[in-house]
């Protein structure tokens, strides 16, 4: 019979030996094929425990960025929401006061900036339309939540740690930025 691979196998009905039916040979063979398999180079990792590096150009998790001093370099101009194709982003302004000036960077911040993480695509086109270096894609994966609203997040969601507060976590957040930072210094 013509087939399309010519790959099929007729199915052989002849009765099985004594060796066949003690299934012996065969128990033989797929212990050797788990033997063979313990000496290979595994293509699994531990993880969380063992971790891959990511890509250079790998984007996870957003993160609002603070400036040496840890003042929000937000200034609510929008430009990463109407950069979004996914709408994803929203915000509100706010003037800063007299007395805010190690708050913010800006004469204008963001009191409420969200983004909606079910609908973003991680495309970073936010990233790169930011003027001020305010908001990046981390090596950090979105957590997974139970609910909806859970995966819009908040400010204090995304917002970086203070550098000097909580040099460690900065350091932490930072990731492959902190590498290149030291490279450029
Ligand atoms: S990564 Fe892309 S989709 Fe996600 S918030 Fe930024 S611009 Fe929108
Ligand atoms: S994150 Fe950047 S682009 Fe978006 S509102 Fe703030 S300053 Fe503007």
């Amino acid at each position: 019979m013509q087939t399309l691979t010519n790959r099929a196998k007729p199915v052989d009905r002849r009765p099985m030996t004594l060796a066949e039916r003690l299934y012996v040979v065969n128990i033989f063979k797929g212990m050797m094929i788990t033997l063979r398999h313990m000496f290979k180079k595994k293509a699994t990792i531990q993880y969380p425990e063992q971790q891959r590096p990511f890509s250079p150009v790998f984007r996870g998790l957003h993160v609002l960025n603070r400036d040496e001093q840890g003042r929000e370099r937000c200034t609510a101009c929008g430009l990463c929401a109407v950069a979004c194709p996914a709408e994803a982003i929203t915000m509100e302004a706010a003037e800063r006061k007299p007395g805010e000036e190690h708050l913010y960077r800006e004469e204008k911040y963001a009191a409420k900036y969200e983004i909606n993480m079910l609908r973003c695509i991680f495309c970073g086109l936010c990233e790169e339309a930011c003027p001020k270096d305010a908001i990046y894609l981390s090596e950090t994966f979105a957590r997974s939540n139970y609910k909806r609203e859970g995966l819009i997040y908040k400010k204090q969601d995304l917002l970086i740690p203070h550098p000097i507060e909580q040099p460690e976590e900065y350091r932490k957040a930072l990731g492959n930025r902190a590498k290149q930072k030291q490279s450029a210094n």
